[in-house]
C-alpha cells in the first residue's frame, strides 16, 4: 500500500480506517476510543469501543446487536464538527440505518461508503427497498467504496421480478402441501424479503434470530406483515407456510418440524454457477443488499471523485477498471467480511467468513 499522504482525511491503521485530523475510526475491527459506525452488521459494528456515533435510524438495530454502549446518533444530513472535521451521514440503502460517512476538513471532502446498494440496475430504477432509506450519491474528492460484488458477472435481476419468483415458488409449494424454507441473512435481507411477501398464501414463520430483528425493525417504524414463531402456528398450517431462517439453520433439527419442505437461498452469491447445487437447496434467488457491478460503477461515477479507495470484496478487478478510466484508484486491506456469505452464523454475530472463495 502506498504511504498515506500527510493530509489524507482517512488512513489505514491496524485498528481500522482512521481519520487522523478527527482522531476517530470508521467501522474499526479492534477496540478504539471513538468509532463512527456505518451500519449494524457484525463485521462493521463490533463491540468494545468506548464511544459510538451512528445514524439515528439505525439506533435500535445497533443497540439490539451491541447492548448498552455509549452511542450518539445523527440524522441523515445533520452535520457535527469534531476537532475541525465535519461529519455527516447519508443513506447507503443497504439495511435499516446504514450510512455513508462524509468527512470535510481543510477544503477536502471524503466519503466512506460502508456497505451500500443503489436503486439503479439492482433495484430496477425506481424500485426501492421499503425497509431502509435509499442510497444517496454524495459528491466528494475521495470515495472509499466497498466492492463485495465487484465483478462484471454480478448483475442483479429486478427486485420486482425476484420477489415475484419467491412468491410463486411459495405458492407452488403451498399447493403441493409443502412448507417453503428460505434461508437469508437475518439482519436486513430477511426484513426486505418479508416486506415483499404475498399476503394470500399462508403464514410467515420466522426463526427466532429473524423474529427478534423483525421486532426491532417495527419499533424503528418499518412496516412488516405479521410474522410468527413456529410454536405459535398450528401444525396443520405449516404446510402452507413460508419459513424465513438464517443460513446456519440449514443443518439444524429445528427444521424437522416442517416435515417435507422445499428450500431456497436468497443471496447475491446465488449468481455464481453451482452455488445452489453445492448448498444442496432446491432454489437460489439472486437477491443482494450490495450494489452489483453496474451499481458500483454508477455510484462511484456519481460521486465525481478523482481518487477512489476500494475496500472489502472483489478489490483488484474494480481498482483495475477504475484505473483504466483514469481514476486514481487504490486498495485498502480491511477486515470486513462478506456478510452475504451463506455460511454466516445464525444470528449474524460471528464473522462472516471469506465470501465466494469459501464456495469454491
Ligand atoms: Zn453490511
Ligand atoms: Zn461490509
Amino acid at each position: 500500500m502506498a504511504e498515506a499522504l500527510q493530509d489524507d482525511l482517512v488512513a489505514l491503521r491496524k485498528e481500522g480506517l482512521f481519520c487522523p485530523a478527527g482522531d476517530f475510526f470508521i467501522d474499526p475491527w479492534q477496540p478504539v476510543e471513538r468509532a463512527v459506525i456505518t451500519h449494524a452488521h457484525a463485521d462493521h459494528a463490533r463491540p468494545g469501543h468506548a464511544r459510538y456515533l451512528a445514524a439515528a435510524s439505525g439506533e435500535k438495530v445497533l443497540r439490539a446487536r451491541l447492548g448498552q454502549v455509549t452511542l450518539d446518533t445523527l440524522d441523515y444530513g445533520e452535520p457535527i464538527t469534531h476537532r475541525g472535521v465535519r461529519i455527516t451521514f447519508f443513506p447507503a440503502g443497504h439495511v435499516l440505518g446504514s450510512a455513508q460517512v462524509r468527512l470535510e476538513a481543510s477544503g477536502a471532502t471524503w466519503v466512506a461508503s460502508g456497505d451500500y446498494k443503489t436503486a439503479g440496475a439492482g433495484l430496477g430504477g425506481r424500485e426501492q427497498d421499503p425497509t431502509c432509506a435509499p442510497f444517496e450519491p454524495v459528491r466528494c474528492d475521495v470515495f472509499i467504496t466497498e466492492s463485495t460484488f465487484g465483478l462484471p458477472i454480478y448483475r442483479w435481476p429486478r427486485q420486482s421480478v425476484l420477489m415475484g419468483e419467491i412468491n410463486q415458488w411459495w405458492r407452488d409449494n403451498a399447493r403441493s402441501g409443502r412448507a417453503s424454507v428460505l434461508f437469508c441473512y437475518a439482519l436486513g435481507k430477511a426484513q426486505r424479503v418479508i416486506a415483499a411477501l404475498a399476503q394470500d398464501i399462508g403464514a410467515i414463520v420466522c426463526h427466532g434470530a429473524v423474529q427478534n430483528l423483525n421486532a426491532v425493525y417495527r419499533e424503528s417504524g418499518i412496516a412488516l406483515p405479521d410474522t410468527h414463531l413456529v410454536q405459535d402456528v398450528a401444525a396443520r398450517d405449516l404446510a402452507r407456510a413460508i419459513v424465513i431462517a438464517p443460513p446456519s439453520a440449514q443443518a439444524s433439527t429445528w427444521l424437522k418440524r416442517f416435515g417435507e419442505y422445499s428450500d431456497a437461498f436468497a443471496s447475491g452469491w446465488m449468481q455464481l454457477r453451482g452455488t445452489r447445487r453445492r448448498r444442496g437447496v432446491d432454489r437460489g434467488f439472486v437477491l443482494s443488499d450490495h450494489a452489483d457491478w453496474d451499481g458500483l460503477r454508477s455510484a462511484i461515477a456519481e460521486t465525481g471523485a478523482r481518487r477512489v479507495i476500494v475496500t472489502h470484496g472483489q478489490v483488484a478487478p474494480l481498482v483495475r477498471a477504475l484505473r483504466e478510466e483514469g481514476i486514481d484508484a487504490q486498495a485498502f486491506e480491511t477486515e470486513f467480511g462478506n456478510e452475504e456469505d451463506i455460511d454466516a452464523a445464525a444470528d449474524g454475530k460471528a464473522d462472516a467468513g471469506d465470501g465466494p472463495t469459501s464456495l469454491g
